[in-house]
């Protein structure tokens, strides 16, 4: 098969990636072969490329928002059968065992290992996956519109779960910093669950998708919201702006950092950033279960999911162009 491989990860200029001639994986215990017909291109991706991210595997292949159909059974599969449509998301295993993993805090489990880091995701033609990490996914979307839901989706519903966002959200203030991939869907989930959102976000392309998909307000990245907030997620990589986003919130009010990267945050003020019992979160991967419950959700409210479709073989591109902010919304290759 022919797949992406991280093999000098430096700036996207270097070429860090390359597309070569690979044998087809083989499923073990417990895996399935996935033919992949659609991935999305996620920040990480670019992060694992470009070398933010420490190397786990050498030459991996990135990819962790991959649609596909089974396509042969490793040993001791027998919940799945080939030709099931599934996706596969960043957490690839996790031990099972430990305690994070028995408090169903399986995210935080010391032994859990990546797609696209740690084993190879799916910027190629095949992938494995754990069957019991792999998703039946909703019937309301094509594969081109579910791959996004995969990473940006699921973190998104869990940044908002982790700003404080409840089922029935009428009446709470939101405030998104950032409007790529996973912003643009966790707005849609805080809308019809009842909240108000407002949008800060450079490109002015992005202001107005947040506007047509129902935000109260968007403005530009550096403004303030027009109103105080209860919940900020804050998917910028840029650590910088972090005490801005404090002083936006209210009394009580939590921010929840959805990256998996950030610049470093400067010296916090106690009185103006911190008191009055607000709190500032890290969102770090997710439970098979926020996987589960995002994909739900968005089966009982159609998201739009605004792509732009790349091959396969220009992936590079994909990942200079999302670096370049070139385009609202998510990237995805089609296989
Ligand atoms: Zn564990
Ligand atoms: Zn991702």
């Amino acid at each position: 098969m022919y797949a992406w491989h991280v093999n000098h990860p430096g700036p996207l200029e270097s070429s860090p990636l390359t597309f070569q001639s690979t044998p087809d994986p083989e499923p073990g215990l417990g895996e399935v072969l996935i033919a992949v017909s659609t991935c999305g291109v996620c920040r990480t991706d670019l992060h694992v490329s470009e070398g933010d991210l420490p190397v786990h595997r050498d030459g991996v292949t990135p990819g962790h928002e991959v649609v596909g159909t089974v396509s042969a059974l490793g040993a001791g599969v027998t919940d799945l059968r080939v030709g099931d449509r599934v996706g596969l998301a960043w957490l690839h295993s996790t031990c099972g065992t430990c305690r994070y993993c028995r408090a169903g805090a399986e995210n935080l489990c010391p032994a859990s290992t990546y797609t696209g880091w740690d084993v190879n995701g799916g910027y190629a033609e095949y992938a494995i996956g754990q069957a019991s990490f792999v998703y039946p996914l909703p019937d309301a979307y094509d594969d081109e519109h579910l791959a996004p839901l995969l990473c940006a989706g699921i973190i998104g519903y869990r940044a908002l779960k982790r700003a404080g966002m409840h089922e029935d959200a009428h009446g709470w203030r939101l405030g998104l910093w950032g409007f790529g991939g996973s912003a643009h869907l966790a707005a849609q989930v805080a809308i019809a669950a009842g909240a108000r959102v407002h949008v800060m976000t450079r490109e002015p392309a992005s202001r107005e998708l947040a506007l047509s998909l129902g935000a109260a307000s968007a403005q530009d990245f550096t403004a303030d919201p027009p109103e105080k907030l209860d919940g900020a997620v804050f998917f910028a990589p840029v650590g910088d702006h972090i005490p801005a986003v404090m002083r936006a919130l209210d009394r009580g009010g939590v921010l929840a950092t959805a990256g998996i990267y950030l610049t470093d945050i400067p010296t916090l003020h106690y009185e103006q950033d911190l008191f009055y019992e607000k709190e500032i979160r890290s969102v770090t991967s997710n439970t098979r279960e926020d996987g589960r419950e995002f994909l739900a959700f968005a089966q009982r409210h159609p998201l739009t999911v605004d792509t732009h479709p790349y091959p396969l073989d220009a992936a590079a591109q994909a990942l200079a162009d999302l670096k370049a902010g070139a385009f609202a919304g998510a990237a995805v290759l089609t296989v």
